[in-house]
């Protein structure tokens, strides 16, 4: 019997059944596949990403504050934010991987950053409660879409505004003013976006990164991925030599990783706006108003230096609100 077992069992090794003998013999010259982020992309996704920049509007000119902020709890009954008062909390899209403009803090899985400063202000003047907020994680892609389909009242994302979004949705004045530059290795000799030629830059799919990567005299080899952080991930892999997005992004990835430096000048501008839904033009007026507010009273700039100290250079003044009406 017990023979039997034994001549029954090698046959099945034999035959390939085992299942801890590999049927074919290993090739020791195969390569192994480099894991890599989710969703990355050899090609510009990007709708616009052959168009020239749109420049047909006034894009950061926004829409003047109706008047003085009403207490907080008490807004125009029938009005976006009486709803969102009503409701009890606001719903805002947020990045929780870009250190340190909107974040997760690993130690108390809060999300921060300097962006999401921006909507506590917005909270407290709904509220009188800095904290009243629901956050939802999106990605660059995601910013329009989630605004469109009325998943969130508000998004704080590094959103560049731009004539092409403007008629998408509905931007605050400017309340950052970021510009994009390039992130190498820190023994790379590239200097700047110039160098890039024949090499390969990341950038996230719907990002004004990507669309002026396509723009660049050098034509480098385009990596699209859905989060910055996939980005120094594939650097720090070897599968891509830079990425390129705004230097408030880079100096945060750059943070994170010391074998990395920030080159070169900003080659294009971007002006970062809070975004509503592109019907909720009083909430904008809103909005615009909890922006002066901030500007005039100092937190602005205490929101900088907590977040941002000198990393870009001296601290700046808050930008300068300009309107249509
Ligand atoms: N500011 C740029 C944009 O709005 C890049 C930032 C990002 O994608 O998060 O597209």
């Amino acid at each position: 019997m017990r023979a039997a077992v034994v001549v029954t069992a090698l046959a099945m090794v034999l035959a390939g059944c085992g299942s801890t003998l590999p049927a074919q013999p290993v090739d020791s010259s195969s390569t192994v596949t480099v894991p890599e982020p989710p969703g990355v992309a050899g090609a510009p996704s990007s709708s616009t990403a052959t168009k020239p920049p749109d420049t047909t509007c006034d894009a950061t000119a926004s829409l003047r504050p109706s008047g003085p902020l009403p207490p907080p709890g008490q807004m125009p009954e029938g009005s976006t934010m009486a709803r969102i008062v009503q409701r009890g909390r606001l719903i805002a899209g947020v990045d929780q991987n870009t250190y340190p403009m909107g974040f997760r803090n690993p130690i108390t899985g809060q999300v921060e950053g300097f962006d999401v400063d921006m909507l506590h202000a917005v909270s407290a003047a709904l509220f009188g409660d800095p904290d009243r907020i629901q956050f939802k994680a999106i990605t660059s892609a995601d910013r329009i879409p989630v605004l469109q389909q009325n998943q969130v009242d508000i998004v704080a994302r590094t959103f560049t505004i731009d004539c092409a979004r403007a008629e998408q949705v509905g931007f605050s004045s400017v309340y950052f003013s970021a510009g994009q530059r390039v992130l190498v290795d820190v023994n790379s000799p590239v200097q700047d976006i110039g160098g890039m030629s024949g090499k390969k830059v990341c950038a996230t799919k719907g990002s004004t990164s990507l669309d002026a990567l396509t723009k660049v005299a050098s034509h480098p080899q385009l990596v699209a991925v859905d989060n910055w952080t996939d980005c120094l991930v594939l650097m720090q892999q070897g599968q891509v030599d830079a990425t390129s997005t705004d230097d408030t992004i880079l100096a945060g990835l750059a943070a994170q990783d010391p074998y990395t430096k920030v080159v070169g000048p900003r080659f294009a501008d971007e002006p970062y706006g809070l975004a509503v839904p592109r019907t909720d033009t009083d909430f904008v007026r809103f909005i615009n108003a909890v922006l002066e507010k901030i500007r005039a009273d100092g937190t602005w700039t205490a929101d900088y230096k907590h977040w941002l100290g000198d990393r870009l250079g001296p601290v700046p003044a808050p930008p300068t609100p300009r309107y249509l009406d």
